[in-house]
């Protein structure tokens, strides 16, 4: 598989967070009780915060970018724990979501 760099590799790896964090956020839903305070929650919020990051680089080296985050003609779903600046997520409001 060829490497991606810069801006498309950002995206690649903002689109392959999404679905890492849309299958653990629904694992850890399935846990219940036992995946507050887990393993398994901690790496899922650490996910999440790495995630913000990463896209608040690809905004803030590329600002002239204003399409999704995940990667052009994309759109975030509303049922991914994570949405981009561009669809509308505001960031933390995700980390209120994670525990229903
Ligand atoms: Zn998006």
């Amino acid at each position: 598989m060829e490497k991606q760099a810069g801006q498309a590799g950002l995206q690649h790896r903002l689109l392959n967070g999404v679905i890492w964090l849309t299958d653990r956020h629904a694992k850890l839903m399935n846990m219940e009780r036992i995946g507050i305070g887990s393993k398994a929650e901690e790496e899922f919020l650490d996910a999440l915060m790495m995630w913000n990051a990463l896209e608040f680089t690809l905004r803030f080296v590329y600002p002239e970018y204003q399409g999704c985050s995940l990667g052009e003609g994309r759109h975030c779903q509303n049922a991914t724990p994570v949405s981009c600046r561009s669809c509308g997520g505001l960031g933390d409001k995700d980390v209120a979501d994670a525990h229903h």
